[in-house]
Parts: structure tokens; C-alpha cells; sequence
């Protein structure tokens, strides 16, 4: 039973985003550079590191060292691929796990269908949901078994690519000097890897102590991922931001400052999270191939598929299966029908939320604030079963800002909201990252392609690519990441399909003796058309979601991606490949 009639949900959902709405929409947020630019410095790379430049000539260079691009070259790898070179800023593989360290971190979702490539190294996880430290050590252990460390570059970044049509190879530019050649580049640059600030009126004028959750100082607060964070004791710290990252730190922040106020603007969903040692029983009955069995399983059930078992059984999955369940037997449903049972049931798993919340907290008027009200699919769903707990110590203070937009100002020594004034010694950014920006995307790393053609130039009205992998004009260019395809929350599982496509895409253009790959422009058009027809849906529903990086904060992109579901787009990347690629993918 819901607590109140849909209706007045309706309007309760659209009041409480249309005071969080900003007329500068993403314009609010500050790039970590000039004098910004400490926030993003690397606390892990060596300083002194130095090396003679690279002139050589690889098969293929894979710029970022993460998840995206270990995959490909494990993939590429298995394809027979010999040359293959990793160029990568920070200083080790790891991507956002190299990066964020901060106390608390752990993968939100299931370490056995997220770690990529268990089968490969014979590896269990040890609990079900893995620490950052136990999935940073697991990225390095990839590296090793593929041989990926021997070629690559780490605390380098690519700052050109051009193509050179005589050679049909790509000249790849860094900022230590080097001028590689390669046969494929391909991108696996990140698309949430630039922290990004909040531009909050004297936020420079502050004199204490500061920085970004994906920088931890651990020098500052003590301790390490597993909190003890000793350095804090009588530190009274300001968190800014209550999204994903904030839901993992809050509890150990709580435990070790002297005070700790968090600066909401939109709270989370947080449901139970129940985190446990995996069991060396079932760990022992695992049989080769098991992984791929539970990654399409899992990817199946939070696709809303009809999927017969649930092996991963946790909130994800819980949720998706509710869905299901009232819809089994609805395919008669028409997509109104659809809709209007699913925002029912979007509204039940809200007010369980919700509910969650009151029987956690506390004081009343906190857990009011604490309370999310727009629909689950809004903003990153999280889970913890200490964050909400956290509120109700002593030491933390919830600060709500949802009326002013954000945290006012920033002054010496204090944050402003409204009247109050919050002194503190530290303030935390747990603020996010700038959405799809990778370097390719903002022009810091310039492409250029046939005839010096400027990649950015090509795509002045909007990306061209196909299946999100390749554009006209700028062969043996192979992109990983967000574009113009399918998504799922299992990002890990979505770059997996991504690699092997590639993989098979450079191993077919070998066997043919093929020099380079790159789609017809017809292709290129087509597959823009095709995604434009389905994306409508997707558009309403982000539309009317409350602001955030999902939906560009307000102003949701059109056309983003493929609207049908990553399980369709990977039926469809699979039938591509096993129909001979060349009808679209001109190899020469
Ligand atoms: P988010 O972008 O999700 O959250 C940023 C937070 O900062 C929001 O709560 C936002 O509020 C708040 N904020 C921004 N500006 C202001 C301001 N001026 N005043 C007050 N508050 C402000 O960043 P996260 O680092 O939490 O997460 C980013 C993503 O990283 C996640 O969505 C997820 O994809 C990933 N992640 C994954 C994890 C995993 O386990 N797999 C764990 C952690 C992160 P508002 O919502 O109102 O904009």
C-alpha cells in the first residue's frame, strides 16, 4: 500500500526538483585547472620519474591504464595481438581504483560480476562486495597475466594523435616527448575521471585544508582505506555532497572527526547493503566458465528481462525482480500500461526506502531531509547499512541545502547556508566528476584524422560514430566508453563486450590483411538514426528526474544512447560480427 495517492507523489516529486534546478545547470561546476588544478594532482605517481621518449612502433596503443583498457589488451591479447601498449596518466592500472582510495571505498556492485576476468586468473573475490584495494590489486594482477606491464607508459598522457595515410598508422604525441606509431589506438580514456568542484562564491578564499575525494589525504586525516582516521580527532571537517562516494565515507568521517557536518543538497536512495566473506564452499563448486554465466545473469535481471533464476539475489537485483514479477505475462501491456505500472512500482520501492530511513534515524527532523523523493532510477542508487546510522551520533550534523542551490559560500574558515554560519578545519569534496569528458572530448587531447581532418570539427554537431566504436574518416580508431551505445550499471560488464569487440573487429582485419577499419559514412548515419528513434522514452523519464550528472542536470541530451538495453546491443554487436563485418565496416 502507498502512503499517499500517485497524484500527490506526482507533485511532491515535481516540486522538490524544481527547487533544485539551477539556471546555470552544469555551468555550476569548476574545472580542477589554473589555480584549481592541486585538487587533481596524482598523490600515488612517483615525482621524480623520468625516461628517454618513445619513437618505436607498436600494433596498438590503448590510452588509460583502467578497467577499460586492461580489458582490451586481455582481449587483444587473446586475439594473438603481440605489440600492445598502454599509455596511461596515473602512475599504475587501476583507473577510478587507482584513483579513489578514500576510507570506506568498495565496489557497489557484486565483486563477482564486476571484477573483470575471474575465470582468466583464477581468482575468487573475498567478499561479495570488494574493497577498491582488493579490485586495485586485481587490476594489477591483470596486467601481469597478459603481460601488459612490459610496453606500458605510466604518468604519461597522450596530448595528440594524427593519422598518417601513408604509413596507415597513427603518430601518437605525449607530454614526456614521446612520438609513437601505432596500427589501432584504441580510447579507454574514462568518463567519470576528472573530479569536478562546485563554483560556490570564495570557495578559493578558504584557508584551511582541502581536497577532493578521489585525492585522499591520507597524510592529513591519518589512517587508510579501512578509516582509523586519527589525524582527524579534533578536526571539525565539512563534506560537501551526498551522492555515491559520499554514502561509503560519511560513517568513517562520522566515527573519527570531532565534528563532521554534511552539506546535502539531494539525498541518495541508500538501501541495505549486507556485504559478507565470500564462502569457500560455493567458491569451491565454481566451474570454468562460471562468471560469464553470472555477469549476462545479473545484466539480464537489472535489464528487466525475464530471467529465470537470480543468482547475484541483492538489492539491484531485488528490485528488478519485483518488476518482473507483476509484469510476467504483460508483453500485452501496451507501453502506456508499461509505464504507468512501472512508476507504481518505482513509487512502492521509494516508499521503501523511505521507510527505511524513519526506522534508522533518529531525530525526526533529519530524517525528513534524509528522505529521497523522485523516482529510483534518478541518480545512482546506493547502499550502506552505517550511513544513515551515522546521523544519529552526537558529532554530525546534517546541513540541508536544497533551498539555496548549494552551499552558499565559502569564507577563511567557514561554510554559509542561509543564516548559519558552519566553522570548520576541512572541507571534503565529494562532489563528482565531469560526465563524459574525456580528454578526446573536451579537445585537450586533439585527433586528427584522414587528411588532418580535426576530430571535434567532424563531430560539431553531434558524435559520429558506429555502434560507438569508429568514425568515418578516422580509421583504425577504435573508442571504449559512453558513446552512442548501451549502458548498465555494471559498467565492468559493459567494457568486457566493448573489448571483445574490438578484439575480434583487429584480429578479422589481420586475417584479411586489412591495413585499416573504418565505417562508411552511410553506416555512420544510419546507426545516428537508429538511435534517435529509440532514445524518446529514455528522455522523457530524465527529464523529469531531479538534476544531476544523469541528466546533465536538468537538461537531459536527446540522444544519448541505445534506448533498448545493453543485452540487445550486445545480441546485436554479436549477429554484426558473425555476418561478416564487412557490409558496413570497410576493411582495406
Ligand atoms: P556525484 O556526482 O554522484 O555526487 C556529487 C554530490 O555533490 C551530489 O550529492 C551533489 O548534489 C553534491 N553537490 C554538488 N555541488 C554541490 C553544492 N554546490 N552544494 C552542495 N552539494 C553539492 O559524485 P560521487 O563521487 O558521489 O559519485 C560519482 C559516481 O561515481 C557515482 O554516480 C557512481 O557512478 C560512481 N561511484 C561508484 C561507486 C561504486 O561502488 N561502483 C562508489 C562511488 C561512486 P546534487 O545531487 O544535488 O547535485
Amino acid at each position: 500500500m502507498l502512503p499517499v495517492s500517485l497524484d500527490e507523489l506526482r507533485t511532491k516529486y515535481q516540486a522538490e526538483r524544481d527547487r533544485r534546478i539551477r539556471p546555470d545547470g552544469s555551468a555550476q561546476y569548476r574545472d580542477v585547472a589554473g589555480e584549481f588544478g592541486f585538487y587533481a594532482d596524482d598523490p600515488h605517481a612517483d615525482p621524480d620519474l623520468t625516461r628517454e621518449p618513445l619513437h618505436d612502433t607498436v600494433d596498438v596503443v590503448v590510452i588509460g591504464g583502467g578497467l577499460g583498457g586492461l580489458l582490451a589488451g586481455a582481449r587483444l591479447r587473446q586475439a594473438g595481438v603481440n605489440s600492445i601498449r598502454v599509455v596511461e596518466k596515473g602512475g599504475d592500472f587501476g583507473g577510478t581504483w587507482y584513483w579513489n582510495r578514500y576510507p570506506g571505498i568498495h565496489c557497489d556492485i557484486e565483486s563477482y560480476v564486476y571484477m573483470p576476468l575471474l575465470d582468466e586468473l583464477g581468482y575468487v573475490p573475498e567478499w561479495k562486495y570488494a574493497p577498491g584495494e582488493e579490485i586495485r590489486r586485481h587490476a594489477r594482477a591483470i596486467g601481469e597475466h597478459f603481460d601488459l606491464y612490459r610496453d606500458a607508459c605510466f604518468q604519461t598522457a597522450v596530448t595528440e594523435l594524427r593519422w598518417d595515410s601513408d604509413a596507415a598508422e597513427w603518430i601518437v604525441s605525449t607530454d614526456r616527448g614521446d612520438r609513437m606509431r601505432a596500427r589501432y589506438v584504441v580510447m579507454s580514456n574514462g568518463t567519470l575521471d576528472r573530479p569536478k568542484l562546485p563554483g560556490i562564491p570564495g570557495i578559493d578564499t578558504f584557508r584551511g585544508h582541502t581536497f577532493h575525494t578521489s585525492r585522499w589525504d591520507y597524510g592529513y586525516t591519518g589512517g587508510d582505506a579501512n578509516g582509523n582516521l586519527a589525524g582527524l580527532a579534533g578536526k571539525r571537517v565539512a563534506l560537501i555532497g551526498t551522492g555515491a562516494t559520499a554514502i561509503q565515507v560519511v560513517p568513517h568521517l562520522g566515527r573519527d572527526a570531532r565534528h563532521l557536518y554534511v552539506f546535502q543538497r539531494t539525498p541518495s536512495t541508500v538501501d541495505y547493503r549486507a556485504n559478507r566473506p565470500t564462502d569457500a564452499e560455493w567458491a569451491a563448486t565454481l566451474r570454468q566458465g562460471w562468471q560469464r554465466g553470472r555477469m549476462e545473469n545479473f545484466l539480464g535481471l537489472v535489464s528487466g528481462e525475464q530471467v529465470d533464476k537470480d543468482l547475484v539475489r541483492d538489492a539491484w537485483t531485488g528490485s528488478a525482480r519485483l518488476l518482473r514479477k507483476i509484469t510476467a505475462g504483460g508483453d500485452s501491456l501496451t507501453s502506456e500500461e508499461r509505464e504507468r505500472v512501472e512508476e507504481l512500482l518505482d513509487f512502492e520501492k521509494m516508499n521503501e526506502i523511505r521507510a527505511r530511513v524513519d526506522s534508522i534515524v533518529e531525530d525526526q527532523e533529519t530524517a525528513e531531509l534524509l528522505k529521497p523523493w523522485y523516482r529510483y532510477a534518478c541518480k545512482r542508487p546506493t547502499f550502506s547499512d552505517e550511513y544513515l546510522q551515522t546521523f544519529n551520533r552526537p558529532n554530525v550534523t546534517l546541513v540541508d541545502t536544497a533551498d539555496f542551490g548549494g552551499v552558499e559560500r565559502v569564507t577563511e574558515n567557514a561554510l554559509v547556508v542561509g543564516d548559519r554560519e558552519y566553522e570548520v578545519d576541512c572541507i571534503i569534496f565529494a562532489t563528482g566528476f565531469q560526465v563524459a569528458m574525456s580528454d578526446m572530448m573536451t579537445g585537450r587531447l586533439p585527433v586528427f584524422g584522414r587528411d588532418g581532418k580535426h576530430l571535434l570539427q567532424h563531430w560539431s554537431r553531434g558524435p559520429r560514430t558506429l555502434h560507438g566504436f569508429y568514425s568515418d574518416g578516422f580509421p583504425n580508431l577504435l573508442t571504449m566508453g559512453a558513446l552512442q551505445n548501451a549502458a548498465s550499471v555494471n559498467y565492468a560488464h559493459i567494457l568486457d563486450e566493448q573489448a571483445t569487440h574490438i578484439a575480434a573487429v583487429v584480429a578479422e582485419a589481420g586475417k584479411r590483411g586489412a591495413r585499416w577499419v573504418e565505417p562508411s559514412a552511410e553506416a555512420v548515419d544510419a546507426w545516428a538514426a537508429a538511435l534517435g528513434e529509440n532514445a524518446e522514452e529514455l528522455y522523457r523519464f530524465h527529464l523529469e528526474c531531479t538534476p544531476g550528472y544523469y541528466n546533465n542536470e536538468g537538461k537531459p541530451h536527446p540522444r544519448r544512447g541505445f534506448a533498448k538495453g545493453a543485452t540487445a546491443f550486445h545480441a546485436l554487436l554479436r549477429d554484426w560480427r558473425e555476418n561478416g563485418m564487412d557490409d558496413v565496416l570497410v576493411m582495406r
